[in-house]
């Protein structure tokens, strides 16, 4: 298979429109076969439930080509049971798990000439979602459904090097108590968009969102869960029923477990903790592991002793694990890896 022409090593992190993506509808009570389609393009009605209430679920996972020459995806299945339990939140049906992983593999292989080469650092984005597609004007779940995935090549997410991060406190929510934090939906993201905003605009690269009941324990980004790392070697991670549960979090607790041998907390964390912990990150597909090097609070900062210029080395050794595993140079744990072709 020819590869596209593609820069592979400078692409950004945008959308490049590719030759297939999948399509399912659900109809009647049931979704239809699905298919491969060359139209990047959705045609819905004005009143199509998505537009109106917002209801709409998705994913985010990478695909990309091991030290051997394969293409891979990483834990789809943990992406499949997200997607099933952000879509009963939202009283959509559920797109069958199984087919979700089927769907992604035809995907991908319909794709793979864009698929970035091994060593490049870039990869295949997937994004799969949902939507309510049928007319709703009364505030109810919509009746028809479809269910969609495409990839798009993206750059490395840090072009030279991973640059710690700082971090300022928001005086935003991102998540309700006993609301939608949990769940993987684009409405967790409109509101975020003008807190995201105005951190740039005032020189920070991310919000920290505390929990919205008390406002003395993290929670996590707009689009990352935070991992730290104490001083004497533990790995802690915020434990939040409004909280993300990011994938690549699941997976480093596994592998600071049990490929370094270090103590995993996954248990609430209060603010107040962070001034005494060595070491801090932010975690998601994007990125798998961004460093960061300073915490903002109205002011006053918490700079952490692994300092600006480059990542802690705990926190380097899980990203160099974990990444390794996923460009199969080192052995992963039964299941993790998803051979496309
Ligand atoms: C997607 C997402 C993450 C990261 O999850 P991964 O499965 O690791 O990519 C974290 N927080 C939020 C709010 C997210 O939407």
């Amino acid at each position: 298979m020819e590869k596209k022409d593609l820069d592979w090593a400078n692409l950004g992190f945008g959308y490049i429109k590719t030759d297939k993506r999948y399509v399912s509808n659900y109809k009647n009570g049931a979704w239809d076969d699905g298919a491969l389609v060359d139209d990047a393009n959705i045609v819905l009605n004005e009143c199509a439930g998505v537009f109106q209430y917002a209801q709409t679920v998705f994913e985010g996972l990478k695909a990309y080509t091991t030290e051997d020459g394969h293409i891979v995806c990483f834990r789809p299945d943990l992406n499949a049971s997200r997607l099933a339990d952000s879509a009963r939140r939202l009283e959509m049906p559920v797109f069958p798990e199984d087919r979700f992983v089927d769907a992604i593999v035809e995907l991908v292989k319909a794709n793979a000439a864009y698929v970035p080469p091994y060593g490049s650092g870039a990869t295949l984005y997937v994004r799969p979602y949902m939507m309510g597609t049928n007319p709703v004007i009364g505030v109810k779940p919509a009746d028809e459904y479809q269910f969609r995935a495409f990839v798009t090549p993206v750059g490395p997410y840090f072009k030279g090097g991973a640059k710690p991060l700082t971090i300022r406190v928001s005086d935003f929510d991102r998540a309700a108590p006993n609301g939608t934090g949990m769940i993987k939906a684009g409405l967790n993201y409109a509101m975020s968009l003008h807190a995201i905003v105005t951190a740039h605009a005032d020189g920070y690269d991310e919000n920290m969102y505390l929990d919205p009941k008390t406002r003395t324990k993290v929670e996590e980004t707009g689009g990352a869960n935070f991992i730290f790392i104490t001083k004497d070697g533990k790995f802690v991670t915020p434990k939040s029923d409004s909280i993300l549960p990011s994938i690549t979090r699941r997976s480093l607790m596994y592998v600071a477990e049990h490929y370094l041998g270090m103590e995993v907390e996954h248990r609430e964390v209060y603010f107040d903790e962070l001034k005494d912990f060595a070491e801090a990150g932010l975690c998601g597909t994007a990125a798998v592991i961004s460093p960061v090097g300073k915490i903002v609070d109205h002011g006053k900062e918490i700079c952490f002793p692994s300092g600006m210029t480059e990542m802690g080395p705990v926190i380097k050794k899980l990203y160099d694990t974990l990444t390794g595993i996923q460009m199969g140079r080192i052995e992963a744990p039964e299941g993790w890896i998803k051979t496309i072709c």
